[in-house]
């Protein structure tokens, strides 16, 4: 039987070109998003992929989302934490809220997704999780500290819990990704893309497809040896 794959923010940017490997690959795709209905609903039109509309950041939405794939779906062997938000300002403007809305989204939905799915994986004795940091979790970022920070604990938390599934067949990696061409992307300032792009050693942005070609080689039932580590897919902009 076909693997069951779960995508958090699979329905869009990064996580759209994972759901679409994913299947692609021959695995049941589960793609979770926040609240924009009309794309995902335009997202499964197109690729025949469900689409579960939950909050990453709410613990018993996850819960309540696992069980509910599992009960349509299957076992979920495959958790994709791809998730994220940006809530950009200087430490000077920097409200407390865009502080707790990035870290409880894209490091507190690591936590909440893995935590729901985590017993089901230990019983079965397999799990593939992969957790998608970033490029300024590795190298910080001016006007990010919530971000940077919450990315750089995404790489500690894999690190953690991928010796917590060594033994029972759970392999736990994280992606960091250099700038990727997406909708997160496109709300930077043309003249700041500008700057980034001329540092990129391959001499433009990253493509979606890019990222998820990395995720299916980490996810896949060969890779039992590879666990805790970062992949960087950066164009050679941080060798790391
Ligand atoms: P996008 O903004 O294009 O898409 C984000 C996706 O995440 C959407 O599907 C969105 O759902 C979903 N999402 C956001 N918040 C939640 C939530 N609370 N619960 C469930 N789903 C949520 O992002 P990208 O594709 O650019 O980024 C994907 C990941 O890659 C992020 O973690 C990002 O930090 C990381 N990354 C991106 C880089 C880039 O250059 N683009 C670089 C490095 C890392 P909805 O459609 O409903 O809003």
């Amino acid at each position: 039987m076909a693997r069951v794959a779960v995508v958090t923010g699979g329905t869009r940017g990064i996580g759209e070109a994972i759901s679409v490997a994913l299947k692609d690959a021959g695995y049941t795709v589960a793609a979770n998003y926040a609240g924009n209905d009309e794309r995902a609903r335009d997202f499964t039109s197109r690729t025949g992929i469900k689409a579960y509309k939950w909050d990453v950041a709410d613990f018993d939405a996850c819960v309540a989302g696992i069980k509910q794939v599992e009960g349509e779906l299957g076992p979920v062997d495959v958790i994709v934490n791809n998730a994220g938000i940006t809530r950009d300002a200087t430490m000077k403007k920097m409200n407390r809220t865009a502080w707790d809305e990035v870290l409880d989204t894209n490091l507190g939905g690591c936590y909440n997704m893995c935590k729901a799915a985590w017993d089901g994986m230990l019983d079965r004795k397999f799990g593939r999780i992969v957790n998608i940091g970033s490029i300024n979790g590795q190298a910080g970022q001016y006007g990010q500290v919530n971000y940077a920070a919450a990315k750089s604990g995404i790489h500690g938390f894999t690190k953690a819990l991928g010796q917590e599934g060594a033994k029972a067949g759970i392999t736990v990696n994280a992606i960091a990704p250099g700038y990727i061409d997406t909708d997160m992307v496109a709300a930077v300032p043309p003249e700041v893309l500008a700057k980034i792009v001329a540092r990129i050693p391959v001499g433009r942005l990253g493509h979606a497809s890019e990222i998820a070609r990395g995720v299916l080689f980490l996810v896949a039932d060969e890779g039992g040896f590879i666990t805790g580590s970062t992949m960087s897919i950066n164009g050679g902009q941080h060798m790391y």
